[in-house]
């Protein structure tokens, strides 16, 4: 049952390949020979070929010149590439170095791609990294070899194979970009480094994170406002640097940067708290991605999270399967029972339970808020509201009346963004200040203001938060089929997954960042369905299954084709979006 393992087909594979290799030669020759004919002859070179200090081998050939590009891989044994074990020695290393390598690729291709001519006709490209560091199948590195792998659109001139130009582009162009981006000597050796200890440092900080009782830290110095809505670079002028206020500076000891000073957030409740555009939901938005490393230069690389921080934000319109959205949501109007609630259209608030229920369910530690993207009737009913419409009236029990609950019950923490109302102060246990994009710590002030004049309303929250029960999903009810496919998926950026004829919008899902994630979650799912989903299992056990899987095999267990795009992503986000599929049934949440 299942797919074999990747590391089993990976060693057949080349068994078979080291003794029918042609050489680049051989490749040159069929280039030529195919010149000028249909393109489909250039199925005829597919295979491997062996270059000076590199295979090559061309796994996929498109069918047309507007077709995707095909899929080719080298492999440069690490006897010519030469990297020094202290490279690529231990999880966040390797990681790291296949993210630089990757970004090397690509410069050395742009540089290269300049000189031909414009369309996917003589296009050389590698999988494009943003602003973090994330395991990815672009290059592979271990002790043995280093693997990259590119798409190549091949030449053509309507339909005819410009075979020429592709045996320059192949033969000639190639070997150049392996050769300046591939070999150790040939990348500049502090900047190697510097990307491997900035990844290493962060990683190590995270896991530092809970046994000093912190769910997040902020370095000193830190940047963090970014240039603009979609720019994830940091803000070139006028940044104001983090600056941590003196009662909750921590020190660390990183392993290679040494000691470094910041802003450690406790566990518990914290509130954040200031003036409109004092740089509240930037501090926010730099905690959201703090779950990922960031390169050098990015202003985040010590802006570290714990792991399981995830972003809640009301999302109306979305579907919801079966969630046990009863802690928020009492009897509704309709009679929809809220210890099973599905809808295909749900609102602000039912939107916002289900995704905090389904955080849970997934196994949240942290949960982060921000006021600009929550519903207003979900954080808060004030007194002057509960006199009007009485709590048998009205379904929500508010936020506010839940959030102590989930620390105190489940060991949740928050971090909120709250700038609109001064109830939270009772619930909070770190009152964190924006003031003209500094921190300031202002807890005592609002417990003070607390003491001195006392919330009128009525706490609605109950004895207990209540059950998080978890969810069945059923296979049958994940279809990739599209048209004659019977598995066709795919990604339109950080935005959708096409899942057969299934479009799952995640534009709500703020912690997806690069869209080689949304590639390899649209497998996931696929591959969940195949693996874990037999009727029995949970979603979290299901989740469970699919990361151990990806933490011993490697993404490739995704997908056999050994495809360069696809890029490690959080059990949450691949609950998101299985969540968020609109034909998703579940079976065995609580029937009460
Ligand atoms: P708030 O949520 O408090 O209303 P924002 O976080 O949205 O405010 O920030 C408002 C503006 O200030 C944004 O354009 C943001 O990029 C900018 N900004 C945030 N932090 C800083 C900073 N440290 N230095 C300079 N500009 C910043
Ligand atoms: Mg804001």
């Amino acid at each position: 049952m299942g797919l074999p393992a990747h590391g089993h087909l990976r060693t057949i594979a080349n068994m078979s390949a080291q003794s029918n290799a042609g050489t680049d030669n051989d490749l040159r020759r069929i280039l030529n020979r195919i010149d000028g004919k249909g393109y489909p002859a250039y199925k005829d070179i597919l295979g491997e070929y062996e270059f000076p200090g590199f295979r090559l081998l061309i796994d996929h050939v498109q069918g047309d010149p507007f077709a995707a590009p095909s899929r080719l891989r080298v492999r440069v044994s690490q006897q010519v590439a030469g990297y020094p074990p202290d490279t690529f020695s231990g999880g966040s290393r390797r990681v790291a170095l296949s993210d630089f390598l990757t970004r090397s690729f690509d410069v050395t291709c742009a540089h290269l791609s300049g000189r031909r001519g414009s369309g996917k006709s003589g296009l050389i490209a590698i999988d494009q990294p943003g602003q973090a560091i994330l395991e990815r199948t672009s290059v592979l590195v271990d002790q043995e070899v280093v693997e990259a792998r590119f798409i190549v659109g091949l030449p053509a001139r309507g339909r005819r194979i410009l075979g020429r130009q592709a045996a320059t582009m192949l033969c000639d162009d190639l070997p150049r970009i392996v050769e300046s981006a591939l070999r150790f000597s040939a990348n500049n050796r502090a900047a190697l480094y510097g990307h491997i200890q900035t990844a290493e440092d962060a990683d190590w900080l995270r896991s530092q994170l809970a046994s000093r009782g912190l769910v997040a830290f902020v370095a000193e110095g830190a940047v963090l406002p970014r240039r603009s809505g979609v720019d994830d670079r940091p803000l070139r002028d006028g940044a104001i640097p983090f600056h941590s206020p003196p009662s909750l500076r921590v020190e660390v000891h990183l392993p290679n940067a040494g000691l470094q000073a910041g802003m450690g957030i406790p566990t518990g409740v914290t509130l954040i708290v200031g003036g409109g555009y004092h740089g509240k939901s930037t501090l926010l938005n730099a905690l959201e991605r703090g779950v990922y490393n960031h390169i050098p230069g990015d202003g985040r690389q010590l802006v570290v999270t714990d792991e399981g921080a995830v972003k809640i934000r009301a999302e109306d319109g979305r579907a919801v399967a079966g969630v046990d959205i009863s802690p928020f949501i009492g009897s509704l109007p309709n009679g929809a029972d809220t210890h099973r609630f599905s809808t295909a259209n749900a609102s602000g608030s039912t939107s916002q339970a289900a995704n905090i229920v389904e955080a849970l369910e997934a196994g949240a530690r942290v949960l982060l808020v921000d006021e600009d993207t929550a519903a207003t009737n979900f954080m808060i009913r004030d007194h002057r509201m509960q006199e009007l419409i009485t709590k048998e009236r009205e379904p929500i029990t508010p936020f506010i009346d839940k959030v102590r609950q989930l620390y105190d019950e489940y060991g949740v923490s928050t971090v909120l963004v709250m700038g609109g109302s001064g109830d939270y102060f009772d619930v909070a246990d770190t009152v964190i200040a924006m003031e003209a994009y500094l921190p300031r710590d202002v807890t005592d002030q609002a417990r003070a203001i607390a003491q001195k004049y006392r919330a009128e309303r009525s706490p609605e929250g109950g004895q207990r938060f209540g059950d998080v029960t978890p969810r069945v999903p059923l296979a049958r009810s994940l279809d990739p089929s599209r048209g004659r496919r019977e598995v066709k998926i795919s990604a339109r950026g950080v935005k959708s997954i096409l899942f057969g004829t299934n479009e799952i919008d995640l534009t709500a899902v703020e912690q997806l960042v690069d869209p080689s994630q949304l590639n390899a979650i649209g497998q996931a799912l696929y591959y969940a369905r195949q693996r874990y989903m037999d009727g029995q299992r949970t979603l979290p056990q299901i989740l469970d299954g699919v990361m151990n899987d990806l933490d011993r095999e490697g993404l490739d267990v995704l997908d056999r084709r050994c495809v360069g795009d696809l890029v490690r992503f959080r059990r949450y986000e691949l609950a998101a979006a299985l969540n968020r599929l609109r034909t998703l049934h579940v079976v065995g949440a609580t029937n009460r």
